[in-house]
């Protein structure tokens, strides 16, 4: 039998080092192990990978990246969770390693190069770690994957298409060089405390970057173009340098609104402007 099959409930684990979930946190634990193993397969085969787990909490997830091979790394910040995270290493000795400090301040590139990224973060660290990690100037970034728990809501935001209100700046900077799909609808239940909102997992991979389009024009262009979402991008778009030329170079009536652009447009647009 696998070693890690033997530990205790998590329930015994918050228990017993009083991991009361704290709201400042935004901690919102999952306990079903069926569960955690389908969202640790997202990323595929994790066998002698690097998983980056970020916010383990008490370790659900963590255990479930174990149990699929992963090496792990996991960062936490809320110190009451160190000790739970050290017994998991004692199980399955040198296949964790865990830091205490804040995501927002590990520098990745260093510390796991090549990992895929696994996390259940709370709504705005998750964006705030997304957008970061999405809009690295160099490209291929230091990431394989993120497979990234956010509510239903953020996900469809960041998984969508053209012509739809959630389309936007989230949607263009995920996908202009990457794939990104929903992978798993997660119902409110299946967390403690459950959350007032669904929740989705996304699976995002790099793909190739368009060539002669910086990741700064992608984002003052979206910024513009979806800051006024409502207005036609003439308008939207007039202070933006080089935006009015680009649109009549590459053939895009300025009379359009922001959300008909595909993905495809925006790049056309950026490297028209970039061109310059
Ligand atoms: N992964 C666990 C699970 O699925 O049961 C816990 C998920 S809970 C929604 C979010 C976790 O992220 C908490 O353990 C919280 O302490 C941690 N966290 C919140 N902000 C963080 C940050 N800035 N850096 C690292 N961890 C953070």
């Amino acid at each position: 039998m696998h070693l890690v099959s033997a530990l205790p409930p998590l329930r015994d684990v918050i228990a017993r080092h009083g991991l009361a979930a704290s709201k400042a946190l935004g901690q919102n634990f999952l306990l079903d192990e069926q569960l955690l193993d389908r969202i640790a397969r997202i990323p595929g085969d994790l066998t002698g990978e690097t998983a980056y787990e970020v916010g383990p909490g008490p370790g659900g997830l963590t255990r479930a990246l174990l149990r699929a091979g992963a090496n792990v790394v996991a960062v936490e910040r809320d110190r009451r969770c160190i000790p739970a995270l050290a017994e998991l290493d004692a199980w399955q000795p040198g296949q964790l390693r865990v830091i205490e400090d804040d995501a927002l301040k590990i520098d990745e590139a260093r510390e796991v190069p090549g990992a895929h990224v696994v996390a259940n973060l709370p709504y705005n660290v998750g964006t705030a770690l997304l957008v970061r990690w999405l809009a690295t100037t160099d490209w291929r970034p230091w990431w394989k994957s993120l497979t990234l728990m956010f509510q239903k809501e953020v996900a469809e935001r960041v998984v969508a298409r053209p012509d739809t209100s959630a389309y936007g700046r989230l949607a263009v900077l995920s996908q202009w060089r990457s794939s990104a799909r929903l992978a798993m609808n997660v119902h409110r239940s299946a967390f403690t405390p459950p959350p007032k909102v669904m929740s989705a997992v996304v699976h995002i991979e790099p793909g190739e970057a368009p060539a002669g389009v910086a990741i700064g024009t992608i984002e003052r262009l979206t910024a513009a173009a979806f800051g006024q979402r409502r207005k036609m991008l003439r308008q939207s778009l007039k202070a933006v340098p080089g935006a009015p030329a680009a649109m009549e170079a590459v053939g895009i009536d300025p009379t359009r609104r922001a959300e008909t652009l595909t993905i495809e447009d925006f790049v056309s647009l950026a490297r028209a402007m970039d061109a310059v």
